[in-house]
């Protein structure tokens, strides 16, 4: 089975919409080092000791969410290069191609249901 065009192209607009949708929120609580690589911001608030304690408590929060969306933000670049390279939607586990349905809630899902399953 082969994805249809229109498919794919709808893909890649959701996924080009994501990414620049994770750049603005990483351009928040991060700085960006490369394309893909961004490190969380520590904040100034002052040099006062309940000062220093917030700085800390908010770059261990910047952290996190720069963790998660750089995460988020490789696996959509890797999509959007499937598309490119004509692997959109094949498993890349078994092979197998992806059930357009998980597609269309994932866009960025690189692996089957099963392969997904067996990986948990
Ligand atoms: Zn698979």
């Amino acid at each position: 089975m082969k994805l249809d065009a229109a498919f794919i192209a709808k893909m890649k607009e959701e996924l080009s919409a994501r990414k620049l949708d994770l750049i603005k929120e990483l351009n928040i609580d991060a700085v960006k080092v490369t394309d893909e690589d961004y490190d969380a911001k520590f904040p100034n608030y002052g040099e006062k000791e309940d000062e220093n304690a917030a700085e800390v408590a908010t770059f261990e929060k910047n952290l996190s969410m720069e963790k998660t969306l750089e995460v988020s933000l490789f696996n959509v670049n890797k999509a959007l290069k499937k598309i490119e390279e004509g692997k959109y939607g094949t498993c890349e586990k078994c092979g197998m191609p992806i059930d357009p349905k998980r597609l269309e809630a994932f866009p960025s899902a690189t692996t089957c249901m099963e392969c997904k399953k067996k990986s948990l």
